[in-house]
């Protein structure tokens, strides 16, 4: 077959010319590169969650619980604050979480807003649906002041702003004064994006802001501190007539059964699957001292991230540490890289490739 580009197809004009999210999914002794949690799922909870998609199996001949109840039951005792089955959505991943806030409350002509550097995904998302991204601005140090975050939000008159708290990239926590701010600045829906909440042990969650907020949203995924990225599994709390409105852009049955089991059986294990936070957060402070007793500036984390400055040529050190078997991620700020907190053994071994390779 001659070499066809998916530009040479009749496809939309507006994905002409674009790239594809992918960060690299080599098979390295040491991935640091996507925030996974890198410690796996504990044994006794694996055997339970077997167990429960053995069973689940059994019944795989008939579609599954459209509403996923006892999943958005789960959910809701384990978010608290007074929130029950009706407040809660879930989908593959925090993605298709969001994908489906853009599809009910974005959509072609509509504008979708963040503090850019903010999460690589927005953009995508928002232009998926045909909608136009709008980056604001950071501080300094990427914090984001509740006047000035006002003001852009003000300025742009989005129709769904992007929160990310803390931010990836950066780590930077998010003040709950600013998303205050930002909530009373638009008439449009405000999403707290919290992928990253437990490793903040839930300081400055949002949950607390929903009541009486019926425009605002905080997104939440199994991803990250709950170690199941691979089982795609995300959620969010909302008013229950905002979880209506997903309900209307949403594919019939799209959790799976399995999916659905899998979910619900791990939760039961809420605290089991969490008991690595502490280890996380710890190697996390470790490799902050660690990079700034090297000389790197190293900027505050909530999350179980390090976003670090003062790398003359991030590409090079990327490759190099890669050569030793270690990713990390290049997020195309000039001079910065950023590094996933591991394991005690994967946090050494990226602290002693950075002692050699820095000058
Ligand atoms: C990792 C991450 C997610 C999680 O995505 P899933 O689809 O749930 O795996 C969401 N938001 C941000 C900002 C993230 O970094």
């Amino acid at each position: 077959m001659t070499s066809l580009s998916f530009e040479d197809l009749p496809v939309r004009d507006d994905l002409r010319g674009q790239s594809p999210y992918g960060a690299p999914q080599a098979p390295v002794p040491v991935a640091l590169n996507v925030n996974e949690n890198t410690h796996p799922v504990p044994d006794e909870v694996v055997a339970d969650v077997v167990a429960a998609v053995a069973e689940a199996l059994r019944g795989v001949n008939r579609y599954p619980d459209r509403e996923f109840t006892e999943l958005r039951e789960g959910f809701a005792r384990y978010l608290g604050h007074g929130l029950d089955a009706s407040n809660i959505w879930a989908a593959n991943g925090s993605n298709e979480v969001l994908q489906h806030i853009m599809q009910a409350f974005a959509g072609p002509g509509r504008t979708v807003f963040g503090f850019a550097p903010t999460y690589s995904m927005y953009p995508l998302l928002a232009r998926g649906v045909g909608s136009d991204w709008v980056a604001g601005t950071r501080g300094e140090a990427f914090e984001i002041d509740p006047a000035d975050a006002a003001a852009q939000v003000r300025e742009a008159r989005p129709d769904v702003v992007l929160l990310c708290a803390p931010n990836n990239p950066t780590g930077t926590p998010l003040p709950r004064d600013v998303i205050e701010a930002v909530y009373d600045a638009t008439d449009g829906v405000v999403v707290v994006d919290e992928a990253y909440a437990e490793f903040s042990r839930g300081a400055g969650s949002a949950l607390p802001l929903l009541e009486g907020r019926e425009r605002l949203v905080v997104s939440r995924t199994m991803s990250k501190a709950f170690a199941y990225a691979g089982a795609r599994v995300g959620y969010l709390a909302a008013h229950p007539a905002f979880v209506d409105a997903l309900r209307l852009v949403r594919l019939p049955y799209h959790l799976s059964a399995l999916t659905q089991a899998a979910a619900v059986a791990a939760l039961r294990h809420a605290e089991t699957m969490l008991r690595t936070v502490d280890d996380i957060v710890a190697q996390r402070d470790r490799i902050a001292a660690g990079l700034a007793d090297l000389g790197y500036a190293v900027y505050p984390s909530g999350a179980n991230f390090v976003l670090f400055a003062g790398v003359p040529d991030p590409r090079a050190m990327f490759s190099a540490l890669r050569e030793r078997g270690i990713l990390i991620r290049d997020i195309g700020i000039p001079g910065h890289l950023r590094v996933t907190a591991g394991t005690v053994e994967e946090s050494t071994l990226f602290l002693e490739a950075m002692a050699d390779l820095t000058p």
